[in-house]
């Protein structure tokens, strides 16, 4: 069944017309029954951090909306498979590990703990379908009608959708936002079963603790489910190309990182290269060799975490049907307010450039709708900060050393560890330090580094001094109650223009 939905007239699609493929005007013939009308406003595919926030601004903004997506539930990769399942397990994952090994030096005994898996996933699929739904009542609320199922464009301001009812629908947008996100990049000749060989969808949802996880890339992701599994029990192995973990962190606190996950038991091989693998019977294979060349070697699991990265989503979008370009890496190409080289199509999140992040995401959702809006928008790139919530949590935010070393500007260092902050010290949770840079002539803050528990919270205070140019001596002149540990954070800041107190 196909259903027809028409409304406002437009003159869009007939401005737009030079600019037409031949293909288009063959996929109109075969949809003649379609009019020129724009039905919507703005069309989204794509229901996760960035469509869907893209789809509720472009509602508040007074723009009819309709979201596409077809996975059954909203709030994509993040909600479903990424984000919030794995903060789920790293959170309970990390209380499961306190009560067996540290609960007794806290003056609390308890006896005979007990992992219990599946209820443990219970609890995260629970706060997925929690917030999911919660997405589906904030359509309702803004008025954004949701539209189940796979879109394809058919032409340049026309959308097939291929209902998960079985139904055909005809959506039309005179603006259209692709929010297709990404999916986990495969490893050529390790076939994913999500059972033995699996990618973080398939870690995310493992039925038994494996007594071998063997990770395949030390980046964010890899870390954080290798992080969960290690305290469940497993005895956990990461091989990572590069010569450190945690791509794109501060030299120095990858160091320290590294250090502290080895304390942890995390084993780390760097600087390898993984060629092949091969299961055998319930173990797999894996066989690797020095990035650089050398004697081979077999590293044998009962699973393995393909974790080496993720590619756009554009497969079966029907791009090819109205000439939108993507670079050599699969990704939507973009002009600084989202167009493609379709100026009407508008591309955000991790199907384009930049950090693959929930909140870089919804940022631009926001942008993007406000550009269709009004005509300008906003996302100011060199804040967004990232986090790995590991115990403890890494978060970053602005420029590494490395960076600004690079840039030749010439710059200040401050440091201040979590061992001498009394919140910490009375929480028995000391690991880390707060390290910000600024630069030596204006004192601006340039770049701030936290290892340390909350550092996914904390690094908010860096992102606002990023954002509104803030001095160290700024942050320093502020008043942090006591005791919290962001008075860590300040006493970087102190360290970084003069001296700090308590260290
Ligand atoms: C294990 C894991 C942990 C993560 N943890 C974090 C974290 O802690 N913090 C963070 O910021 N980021 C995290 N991320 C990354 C984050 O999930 C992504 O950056 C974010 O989801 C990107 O949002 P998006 O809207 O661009 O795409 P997605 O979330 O991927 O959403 C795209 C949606 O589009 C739908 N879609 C695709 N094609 C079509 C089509 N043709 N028609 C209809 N629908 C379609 C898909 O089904 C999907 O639901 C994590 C990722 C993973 C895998």
């Amino acid at each position: 069944m196909l259903k027809i939905i028409t409304a406002r007239n437009s003159s869009y699609f007939l401005a737009q017309k030079a600019t037409v493929p031949a293909i288009i005007n063959i996929t109109r013939r075969l949809y003649s029954s379609v009019a020129d009308d724009v039905e919507y406003d703005t069309v989204v595919i794509g229901g996760g951090p960035g469509g869907y926030v893209a789809a509720i601004k472009a509602a508040q903004l007074g723009l009819k909306t309709a979201c596409i997506e077809k996975r059954g539930s909203l709030g994509g990769t993040c909600l479903n498979v990424g984000c919030i399942p794995s903060k789920s397990l790293l959170n309970n994952s990390h209380i499961y590990h306190q009560a067996k090994h540290e609960f007794k030096a806290r003056g609390i005994d308890v006896s005979d703990v007990q992992l219990n898996l599946p209820k443990m996933m219970e609890a995260k699929d629970k706060a997925v379908t929690g917030l999911t739904k919660g997405i589906e009542g904030l359509f309702k609320k803004n008025k954004v009608d949701y539209f189940k199922g796979h879109g394809r464009f058919i032409g340049l301001h026309d959308i097939e959708v291929d209902g998960l009812d079985g139904n055909k629908s005809h959506v039309k947008g005179k603006n259209i936002i692709i929010a297709t996100g990404s999916e986990p990049t495969s490893f050529k000749g390790l076939e994913v079963d999500e059972k033995q060989v699996v990618t973080s969808t398939g870690a995310l949802s493992l039925e038994k603790v494996p007594d071998k996880l063997l990770v395949i890339g030390g980046g964010i992701i890899g870390l954080e489910l290798g992080s969960v599994w290690q305290r469940l029990g497993a005895d956990v192995s990461v091989v990572e190309y590069l010569g450190a973990i945690g791509a794109g962190m501060d030299g120095e606190l990858a160091k320290q990182f590294s250090k502290i996950l080895q304390k942890q038991g995390l084993k780390f091989k760097l600087n390898t290269k993984v060629l092949d693998a091969q299961k055998q019977d319930d173990k797999v294979i894996v066989n690797v060799e020095p990035a650089q060349g050398g004697d081979k070697e077999s590293l044998e699991a009962d699973v393995v975490l393909v974790s080496i990265g993720r590619r756009p989503v554009t497969e079966g979008l029907g791009l090819e049907n109205v000439g939108i370009d993507v670079d050599e890496r699969g990704r939507v190409k973009i002009d600084s307010q989202f167009r493609t080289n379709v100026p009407h199509i508008r591309c955000i999140g991790d199907v384009t450039y930049g950090v693959m992040l929930a909140h870089k995401a919804e940022e631009e959702g926001i942008a993007a709708a406000e550009y269709i809006a009004g005509g300008h928008g906003e996302v100011n790139y060199g804040t967004i900060p990232s986090v790995i919530y590991t115990h403890p949590e890494v978060a970053w935010c602005g420029k590494t050393e490395e960076e600004v070393k690079a840039s030749g500007t010439k710059y200040r260092v401050g440091t201040f560890p979590f061992l001498a902050n009394s919140r910490a010290r009375t929480n028995t949770d000391t690991e880390g330090l707060v390290k910000m840079i600024s630069d030596a002539e204006t004192d601006r803050i340039l770049g701030v580094h936290i290892i340390g528990p909350n550092a996914g919270e904390m690094i908010a205070e860096a992102v606002l001094a990023l954002e509104y140019g803030a001095s160290s001596e700024d942050i320093a002149r502020t008043c942090h109650a006591h005791p919290t540990l962001a008075e860590a954070f300040k006493e970087a800041a102190m360290a970084t223009y003069e001296k700090p107190i308590h260290f």
